[in-house]
Parts: structure tokens; sequence; C-alpha cells
């Protein structure tokens, strides 16, 4: 840890928060109160304590970064060379490299996400802005044959005013993989962090700023999703609406978006396989599960929340697992012990009723399923690594996206079953194949029904790779040259010309 990180975390431990954090949305290039005045609190999860005030946005502070969005889309930003916004936006990259301490620790602190993974956020931040500044310049479009007598071409125009509706659990990562390739395709931007995590965006938002991006480029308006976030999507201003978070919710954004006719790209949850076949490296299988799992708590859209397994290595698999779980130290993510807390109590209470309910049912819990509090200060949101060892296909904790370090364990005995096991959700949005047997592999792959397949290395992929889920898990793609794409609108001309 470099010294200026370290000054950083001690400074956090011994006041709860650190100096200078933003409190005000972001619009029109500078930080703004809510027109109305309304603030809110955020907590740190790790020890339940709320560290910090923000602006509690509604429909009025939503028009006002609308409208400036809308102006800046008339502005200068209209013009730039797609190479000067391609360098605009390496710049961004790198003033978030820069400010990579301050980032993660306002990070940890909101989320409460371990440190190290709090870094990697930042990082992931940085090579999205990077991967799309070498976009801009390339993002062309098609020349069509019609024959000597007429000239056909296609050209890429910006959609126009963006909304960008983040969840909690990434909040920084989530935003910048709206926010960067909307940029590169030449769109303005309002996006609305989750509310218990509006800090990073607004970090962003300015940093943007300071890289020079003109004013009403980026705007970022915080508050509670029923105030401020269904104002944004509803807004007749809003050309396309990027959301990630709930089904639930995705599907209030859907009906919001209809009457403007405004498109949208869905991210929503998961509940997503890890298929492990009997003739895996069972080492390497064992990290991608626990990653897959624990990471982040387990509050990742894409955690593989379900290992389906071979019935011949199950037990002693499961056994190796829960021996690596119970060794996960909780703590507070500034600590980076192998665990941080969950968001909220209240998403707690959620999770600890799943397994409570899995409990009475006579599922046998293999490890953890006990709310607990960080053990070095008795304070904050914690649930232990839990496994619930073969469950039936359509049992409750198979079936619901809990969203929390729970694991679901299915057994199959022939790659048939596996196939139907792990399509057998309403979800799609990704999945791991753990084998050696490269025909296995890509079978699992070809038949089981999600955006995205990881095979010998959950997490498997970049920023390059696009991104998105099936059936419940939503539609469209973020991430890769795809995003670009729906970023834009396709203009065809055609023309005679002899
Ligand atoms: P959520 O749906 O409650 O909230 C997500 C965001 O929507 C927040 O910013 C919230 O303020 C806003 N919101 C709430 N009501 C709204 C409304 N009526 N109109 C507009 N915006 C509104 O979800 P959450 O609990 O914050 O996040 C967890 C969920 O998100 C999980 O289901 C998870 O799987 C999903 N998720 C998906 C991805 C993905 O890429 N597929 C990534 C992260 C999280």
């Amino acid at each position: 840890m470099n010294a200026g990180l370290q000054a950083l975390v001690r400074e956090a431990q011994a006041t709860g928060r650190i100096a200078g954090l933003p409190g005000q949305h972001f619009i029109d290039g500078r930080f703004v109160p809510a027109a109305r005045g309304g603030r809110m609190e955020t907590f740190d999860p790790g020890t339940g304590e709320a560290f910090v005030t923000f602006a509690a946005g509604d429909a009025d502070d939503v028009d006002a970064a609308v409208r400036a969005a809308q102006a800046a889309l008339r502005g200068p930003w209209r013009s730039m060379a797609p190479g000067d916004r391609g360098r605009l936006l390496w710049r961004i990259a790198e003033r978030i490299r820069a400010s990579a301490d301050r980032l993660a620790v306002a990070e940890t602190l909101d989320s409460g996400k371990r440190l190290s993974e709090a870094l990697g956020d930042v990082a992931g931040a940085a090579a999205t802005f990077e991967y799309y500044a070498g976009a801009c310049d390339k993002h062309q479009g098609d020349s069509i044959p019609l024959g000597t007598g007429h000239l056909a071409f296609t050209l890429n125009e910006p959609a126009g005013v963006t909304a960008h509706i983040i969840p909690w659990n990434y909040p920084l990562s989530t935003a910048a993989r709206g926010i960067a390739p909307a940029l590169a395709a030449g769109c303005t931007v309002v996006a609305k962090p989750a509310e218990q995590t509006p800090l990073t965006a607004l970090m962003l938002a300015e940093l943007c700023a300071q890289a020079g991006l003109p004013a009403g480029v980026c705007n970022v308006v915080t508050g509670t999703g029923a105030a401020a976030g269904a104002a944004l999507v509803r807004h007749p201003g809003v050309q396309h609406i990027s959301f990630t978070g709930s089904v639930a919710t995705g599907i209030d954004v859907m009906q919001a978006a209809a009457p403007h006719v405004t498109r949208l790209v869905l991210e929503l949850g998961g509940k997503s396989p890890v298929v492990v076949l009997a003739d895996c490296d069972i080492e390497q299988a064992l990290e991608g599960v626990l990653g897959a799992i624990y990471e982040n708590a387990g509050q990742i859209c894409s955690a593989g929340s379900r290992l389906v397994i071979a019935r011949e290595i199950h037990e002693v698999f499961v056994d190796r697992l829960q021996a690596r779980a119970e060794a996960m130290q909780l703590g507070h993510g500034l600590r980076d012990c192998g665990m941080g807390p969950v968001s909220s109590l209240a998403h707690r209470d959620r999770i600890a009723g799943y397994v409570s309910r899995a409990r009475a049912r006579g599922v046998r819990v293999r490890t953890g399923g006990q709310a607990c509090a960080d053990p070095q200060t008795g304070r904050g949101w914690f649930y232990p690594p839990t496994i619930l060892d073969d469950l039936p296909a359509l049992d409750e904790a198979v079936q619901d996206e809990i969203f929390g370090p729970v694991l679901a364990v299915q057994l199959f005995d022939d790659l048939a079953q596996a196939v139907a096991l792990a399509n057998g959700t309403a979800y799609g949005l990704v999945a791991g194949v753990y084998t050696r047997s490269f025909a296995a592999a890509h079978q699992l792959a070809r038949d089981i029904d999600a955006g995205q397949i990881f095979i010998n290395e959950y997490f498997a992929g970049s920023i390059a790779v696009p991104f998105g889920g099936n059936r419940r898990s939503g539609f469209g793609r973020e991430k890769g040259m795809e995003a670009l794409r729906s970023y834009s609108r396709i203009k065809s001309v055609a023309a005679r010309i002899s």
C-alpha cells in the first residue's frame, strides 16, 4: 500500500470518512444543491454508521440535468472530432488513475467492498475509458453496394441524451461502463447512482470536467429511485436508458420508457450456474467457485450463485469448499479481510430470511447461515460465506437471486442433466464451466442459455467482451464494441448519382 493510500485509510478509520467527499448534484459542469434543498445520508455498511449527506434530488433536479445535457448536445461537443473525443476520454482515464486511492477509499466506505476490490474497480473504470478512447475514431459505418448509379452508406449518429441508472454493488465501474461508451459515441449523459452509494459517480463526473469535458456533457443527479430515478427514465428529453438493477425495477423502467418510445438496455439480475465436471482441475475449479460466489460478498449480478456439480466429486469438492469458506475472515472493507459486509441491514435481513427458510425446509446448511458483525468491532452488517447443499431444482434458494454470499449446490449425473439444471431458472446472465474436456466445455457453452460463458476461469474477459443477459436477466449488451453501437443510431443515406 502506498503512503497516500495508507494516510487515507488511517483518516477513514479515525474519522469514519475522508475529507472533501462530494455531497451535491453535478449539473452543467458544477456541483449544485437539490432544487428543494433535500438531503439524505449514506451509510458505511462496515460500521452501520451514516458518514456523509448528499443531495436528495427529484423531478426538478432531473429536469435541470436533462436540459443541460440537451444543450450540451448542441454545443462544442457535437463538433468535436472523434479523435479529439478519444484523447479527452484518455485524459479522463488518467485522472481516474491519479485519483485511484481517493476513489477506492470512498467506494469502500460507501459500498462496504474490500479495499483491494475497490482498487480493482477503479483500475477497471480507467481501463474502460481507455478502451473507448481508442474506439472513438474507429466507429465507422458501412458503404452499401447498389450499383454504379447509386451511392449508399450508413452514419453512426449519437443516440442523444442518455440516462444511466446505477446499482449499489459496483457504483463506479457500472457508471464507467455506461458513461464511457456513451461519450465515445458522442452522446451526453445524466447518471443516477443508487441512493446507497452516490459518491463515486459524483467524483467521476468531476474528474471528467477536470479533464476538459464540456459543461453539461456528463451530469449526475443523486436521490432515491422513486424520486430521481423514476423522473429520469420517464423524462421526454432522454433518448436512451441504460438500467442496471433488479428485475422488478427493470420492468418499471420499461413501462416508464414506453410512452416516449425511449430505447433501453436492461442489465438485470442472475442466478448463474458454475457447472463443474468430474474431469476438471479441482484446484482451479475450487478457486473459481469461491471467487464466483464470495467476491463482493456475493453481491454481483453475475455471481456464480449455483454450483452444479457432478455427483461423483460432489462430496469431496464441497468438503474442500466448506473448509475454504470457513477460513475466510470477515471484516471492514478497509482492513481488506477475506470478505466485507453486505450493503444494508434490510438486505442482510433478506439474505438471512432465505437461509432460515431453507433450514426450516430441511436443507443441509453446510456452513455459515447466521448474520453477524465485524468480529473486531462488533459493528456492521455482515453475513458469513454460506453453502446450501444438494438442493432440488425448484427450491426457492435455487430459483431466486439472493444477492449475498449464499451458494446453492445442485447435483447432476450426466451432461444432459447438467444443461437442464443450468437452464432451470428464469435467468440467463452468465455461466461458468470447469472441465478438461474441450468438447464438453463447448457443448455446454452451446447449450446453456446465457449471455456469457466462462470456461475454466469464472469472470474471464475484460471490458472488450460484450456483457448482458437473456430472458429475465435483461436484453441489450454493455461493454465491447456492442456498447458503442447501442449508444448510436444508424442513419442510412442513399443517393442516385447517375
Ligand atoms: P434496484 O433495482 O433496487 O435499484 C437499481 C437502481 O435503480 C438504483 O439506482 C435505484 O435508485 C434505481 N431505481 C429504483 N426504482 C426506480 C424507478 N422506479 N425508476 C428508475 N430508477 C429506479 O436494484 P439494487 O437492489 O440497487 O441492485 C441489485 C440488483 O441489481 C440485483 O438484482 C442485481 O442482480 C442487479 N444488478 C445487475 C447487474 C447487471 O449488469 N446485470 C449489475 C449489478 C446489479
